[in-house]
This record gives structure tokens, sequence and C-alpha cells, in this order.
């Protein structure tokens, strides 16, 4: 368990060092982590354009981490490329 500095108090029901991210679900409006080192993953990007946005395909229900991967820009970075280039640091 590395990399989050803001873990231990991180609301965030999504947080990149939860290793049991997969597991986990987060609803429009909640939370989303604000570690820095994490700002440009894409599914943490499309997590803050729904609480902006409000779309109704989003609202009030579970979306996982998969779904907004998925839904985030293809240009930005993804969890994997994030993994592999700590990997190689
Ligand atoms: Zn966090």
């Amino acid at each position: 368990m590395d990399g989050c500095r803001h873990f231990e108090r991180c609301s965030a029901p999504l947080c990149p060092v939860d290793e049991l991210i997969r597991h986990r679900v987060w609803y429009a409006g909640e939370a989303v982590c604000k570690n820095p080192f994490y700002t440009r993953l894409g599914w943490i990007g499309k997590q803050r354009t729904i609480g902006r946005k409000q779309l109704k395909y989003w609202l009030n229900r579970p979306i996982g981490l998969t779904e907004l991967a998925e839904a985030s820009q293809p240009r930005q970075m993804t969890f994997l490329d994030l993994e592999i280039k700590n990997q190689s640091n």
C-alpha cells in the first residue's frame, strides 16, 4: 500500500490505492479521490465530469470502475497505464 498520501482520510468510494477498488461502486455526487498523483486518470476525470454535468444517465445508480474507465476519454491515462508507469520508476 503506497502512493496515495490521502488514503487514510480519503472519503472517495473509489480510491486508486484501494486494493478492492474493482469490487466497489460510486454514486454521482459522492467524493472523488483528490490525490494529485492520480488526478490524470481517465476514470477520475470522468467522475468529476459526471459530478459537474449531472447527466441523468449516471444518476441514482451504482457505477463501477470498469464502466467509468470505458466511458472516459481514450487519450487520458488509464489505470493500467499508470500501474505500468509506476513499475518502471
Ligand atoms: Zn484517495
